[in-house]
């Protein structure tokens, strides 16, 4: 049967068959996963979704997941949880929260990334795991690694305080410490994944890990009876969460038919001391004057910190 997923450069469009690889050999910039949207309009339906336990795996044909695929565990399907209070201290009529605090295996949002990872992992027939980190990813990778049997060896930079991977130790995973910032661990991790031809998921599987975001947006937008949001703030890491839901998400639901309104307006919010993403204070003051709605500029200004709306 052909697959319905492939990868493909976000920059110049060129395909490639599934592989673990993250970059284009053409223009080196990242491959993403595609789908065969035709083939996916056939199969695909909101009804079929709203018959299955509720946890990201309800969402499988919107995944790159190998065929035949059986999940080792629920993951996802973690609360929306309306704000009044700090709704109404905001000037926000309808504000909530997604709850992935209390995401398994690790309470964090990684599990989702992990997952769909190491669904890749063993499809690619790979027998050691792992992934440069600083915390979170870290100890998602060791819980889910441990579960399925992986040997798993995580890459953190030496100054990390040890209580972020007090549970990667706990789970048995290799903690590996590289004297130098996330930056050297990560270029490290790609020579790595090369040479002893490990699934490292943020690294050569990182195509397949950014799938497990759209998870997120999937969930929101049926929490709200397949409406989309208007404004999502998303708290941004390396980038990965937002530009999967603005990409492909919330897009891809208003295409099947599961959303009702077209696609929403995502902000991304980092800690003002610690915002790579957003450049320096005056592209973050400009990202934030351009958000549409009033409310919206005080809510995004206060994740970014004031003075910055
Ligand atoms: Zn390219």
């Amino acid at each position: 049967m052909k697959e319905i997923y492939f990868l493909r450069c976000r920059e110049c469009g060129k395909k490639y068959p599934n592989q673990p690889q993250s970059y284009c050999e053409e223009c080196f910039a990242p491959l993403e996963v595609s789908y065969d949207y035709e083939a996916l309009r056939q199969t695909a339906s909101r009804e079929a979704v709203s018959r299955r336990a509720f946890n990201m795996w309800r969402y499988s044909e919107f995944l790159p997941l190998p065929q035949g695929f059986t999940p080792s565990q629920p993951i996802g399907g973690t609360p929306l949880v309306k704000s009044r209070k700090l709704g109404e201290h905001l000037g926000v009529k309808n504000l909530y929260f997604k709850n992935d605090a209390v995401c398994f295996p690790s309470l964090s949002f990684k599990d989702r990334v992990v997952a769909t990872a190491l669904a890749a992992a063993r499809r690619f027939g790979f027998e050691t795991i792992g992934c440069s980190s600083t915390g979170n990813l870290a100890n998602a990778v060791a819980a889910q690694g441990a579960q399925q049997g992986f040997d798993t060896c995580v890459f953190i930079p030496a100054d990390l305080e040890p209580a972020k991977i007090l549970n990667t130790a706990v789970y048995g995973a290799r903690i590996v410490r590289i004297n130098g910032n996330y930056d050297h661990v990560n270029r490290l991790c790609t020579q790595i994944a090369d040479k002893f031809r490990w699934g490292l998921v943020n690294v050569n599987l990182r195509p397949y890990y950014a799938e497990g975001s759209k998870t997120h947006g999937y969930e929101i937008a049926e929490q709200l009876g397949w409406e989309l949001p208007d404004n999502v703030v998303v708290p941004m890491a390396g980038g990965s969460a937002g530009e999967v839901l603005r990409r492909s998400g919330h897009r891809m639901l208003a295409d099947r038919g599961c959303g009702e309104t077209g696609a929403a307006a995502i902000y991304t919010a980092k800690a003002e001391h610690d915002c790579p993403v957003a450049g320096d204070r005056e592209s973050r003051r400009r990202a934030v004057c351009s958000a549409p709605d009033s409310r919206i500029r005080r809510l995004v200004g206060r994740c970014f910190g004031p003075g910055d709306h």
